[in-house]
């Protein structure tokens, strides 16, 4: 099962991620992270298709999906 991993710290907030994902299965947290954002979340792993388009969207590299044990860092920076 594809594996959605955020950094929450990276997050600021924008909410890109959430526009993109086709599963609708990522939201805001209701915390802020150290830079003060409220940050994006997994609403329901188990629907999670592995499609990467979070990732993709996310101008701060925040997330990186894991697919069969390979993980997929969107840009390394
Ligand atoms: S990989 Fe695709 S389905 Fe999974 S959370 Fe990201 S955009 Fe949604
Ligand atoms: S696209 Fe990136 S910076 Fe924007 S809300 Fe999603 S994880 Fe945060």
């Amino acid at each position: 099962m594809p594996k959605v991993l955020i950094e929450p710290d990276r997050c600021k907030g924008c909410e890109l991620c959430n526009a993109a994902c086709p599963q609708q299965i990522l939201a805001m947290s209701k915390e802020i992270n150290t830079k003060g954002y409220f940050f994006a979340r997994v609403t329901d792993q188990t629907r999670c298709i592995g499609c990467r388009l979070c990732a993709i969207s996310c101008p701060d590299v925040a997330i990186a999906i894991r697919v069969h044990a390979v993980r997929y860092n969107l840009y390394d920076y």
